[in-house]
C-alpha cells in the first residue's frame, strides 16, 4: 500500500536518467517506486499529473532565509509552495555565534528542507556588509566546532570576498574560511564582488569541490575578461573541479557575461537565486524564474533541471536529494511549460525575452503537498530599487506574483 501516486506526467530527473510518462509512488516520506502503471497498485491517496512535468524537488543552493534577524533574510514556507523549491541551502546568513537561533526558530519549523553553509565571520549577515571587517570575528577552530556539532545542517564555509567585505585584509578572509572548512573536511562557497583581491589569487587559492557564486556576474571581479573570454585562471581552476553557481541576487548576474561564456561552451554547474530581501521581488523573483533565463539563453530544459537537481544535490554530497530515485526523500515539483512572449531582466536591467517559462503547479516536501500562504511583506529597512519598480510597472513579473510595497510611483 502506497501513501501517493503521482499519476500521468511526464517525469523528467537528468540525474537519474528518466524521462517519459511515468508514475511516482511514494510511501513513509520516501519515493517508493517510478514507473508505468503504479496508479493501479493500492494506494492511500493518488495525484493526478496529466499535462505537468514531474521533476524532483528543486535545489536553490544559495538563498538567505535567516529571517528576522539578519538583512538579507526572507521567509522560504511563502515562497517554497509556489516554486517548486524543497531544499534552500542558506549561504553565510548565520555564522557562529547566530547559528543556533537560525537552527531552532528558523531551520526546525520551516516546512521546507534547509541546509547552510555556515559564515566563516561569527556574525554572519547580521548587517547588510562589513561582517569581515575584523579579523578577530573569524574564529576557525570555532566555524569547524560548530560544523562538527551540526553536520546535519551545515554543508560548508560561506565567505563573501571583494571590496567592501573584506577590506582591508585581501586574502585573509579567504584563507581562513578553507582552513575551517578543510578542519571539517567540507567545501567552501566564495561570493565574488568587486576586486581586489584579484580573480587569478581567488580561484588559486580554490580547492575542487569548493564553488564560486554570483559566478555570470559583470562586476570587475568577474570571470571574462575586457575582451569577453573567459580568464585563463578562471578556466584551468575549473576543469580542475570548481564549482560554477550562479547565484542570481539583486547584484550577480549579467545576460552579457552569460551569453560570453555559454557562447564558449561554458554553462554553469548550479543555477541558484541567492534569493534574498532585494531580490525576492525581482529581478530574481525565485528559481524558475531565474531557470527560465537559462531557456531564453538557448539551454536545453534537461541541463537547466540538472543544474536545480543532480549537479547541487552532488555538491552538496546528498544522494538522497534532487533525485527520483526510489529511496530518495518524497520532495516532488510539478510544473508547466509555458509558451509566449516572456520578458527576463538581469540585474542592470538589461532585457531578454524568451519564448518558455517554468511555472510551478504543486510542490511536495517529503510526500506532502505544501499549501499555499500569502506572500511576507518586505523587511521594514527594505525600500524597493528603481529596476524592482520598473519590471513591475511593465508587469514583467511571474504568474501570481504581488506587489508588495503598496502604490507604484
Ligand atoms: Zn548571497
Amino acid at each position: 500500500m502506497y501513501d501517493l501516486v503521482i499519476h500521468g506526467g511526464e517525469v523528467v530527473d537528468p540525474g537519474a536518467g528518466l524521462r517519459g510518462v511515468m508514475d511516482v509512488a511514494i510511501e513513509h516520506g520516501r519515493i517508493a517506486a517510478v514507473g508505468p502503471d503504479l496508479a493501479s497498485h493500492p494506494t492511500r491517496e493518488r495525484l493526478d499529473a496529466t499535462g505537468n512535468l514531474v521533476l524532483p524537488g528543486l535545489i536553490d543552493l544559495h538563498t538567505h532565509v535567516y529571517h528576522g534577524a539578519t538583512y538579507w533574510g526572507i521567509d522560504p514556507d511563502p515562497v517554497a509552495w509556489h516554486t517548486g523549491v524543497t531544499t534552500w541551502v542558506d549561504a553565510g546568513s548565520a555564522g557562529a555565534t547566530t547559528w543556533p537561533a537560525f537552527r531552532d526558530w528558523c531551520i526546525r519549523p520551516a516546512r521546507t528542507r534547509i541546509l547552510a553553509y555556515l559564515n566563516i565571520a561569527t556574525s554572519g549577515l547580521a548587517s547588510a556588509t562589513h561582517e569581515l571587517a575584523h579579523l578577530d570575528t573569524m574564529d576557525v577552530a570555532l566555524c569547524a566546532r560548530t560544523i562538527e556539532a551540526n553536520r546535519e545542517f551545515l554543508v560548508g564555509v560561506k565567505v563573501r570576498m571583494g571590496a567592501p567585505d573584506v577590506n582591508p585584509h585581501g586574502m585573509e578572509p579567504l584563507r581562513r574560511a578553507i582552513d575551517a572548512a578543510t578542519r571539517v573536511g567540507l567545501p567552501i562557497m566564495v561570493h565574488l564582488g568587486m576586486s581586489p583581491p584579484s580573480m587569478d589569487e581567488l580561484v588559486g587559492a580554490l580547492r575542487p569541490g569548493d564553488s564560486i557564486t554570483h559566478a555570470f556576474n559583470g562586476n570587475t571581479m568577474r570571470m571574462i575578461g575586457e575582451d569577453g573570454v573567459i580568464v585563463p585562471s578562471v578556466a584551468r581552476a575549473w576543469d580542475s573541479g570548481m564549482i560554477v553557481d550562479i547565484g542570481h541576487g539583486a547584484g550577480g548576474f549579467s545576460f552579457l557575461t552569460a551569453e560570453a561564456l555559454i557562447g564558449q561552451g561554458r554553462a554553469p554547474d548550479v543555477i541558484s537565486t541567492d534569493l534574498h530581501q532585494l531580490a525576492v521581488n525581482g529581478p530574481a523573483f525565485d528559481l524558475p524564474t531565474v531557470m527560465s533565463k537559462f531557456l531564453a539563453l538557448g539551454m536545453s530544459l534537461d541541463d537547466v533541471i540538472e543544474r536545480a537537481t543532480a549537479r547541487p544535490a552532488k555538491v552538496l554530497g546528498r544522494p538522497d536529494l534532487g533525485t527520483l530515485r526510489p529511496g530518495a526523500h518524497a520532495d516532488v515539483a510539478l510544473f508547466k511549460v509555458d509558451h509566449g512572449d516572456f520578458a527576463f531582466y538581469d540585474v542592470r536591467g538589461i532585457r531578454r525575452d524568451g519564448q518558455s517559462r517554468l511555472r510551478n503547479t504543486r510542490t511536495l516536501v517529503g510526500g506532502r503537498v505544501l499549501a499555499s500562504l500569502p506572500p511576507a511583506p518586505p523587511a521594514l529597512w527594505m525600500t524597493p530599487s528603481y529596476l524592482q519598480k520598473r519590471i513591475a510597472q511593465a508587469g514583467h513579473v511571474p504568474d501570481g506574483y504581488v506587489w508588495p510595497y503598496g502604490k507604484l510611483d
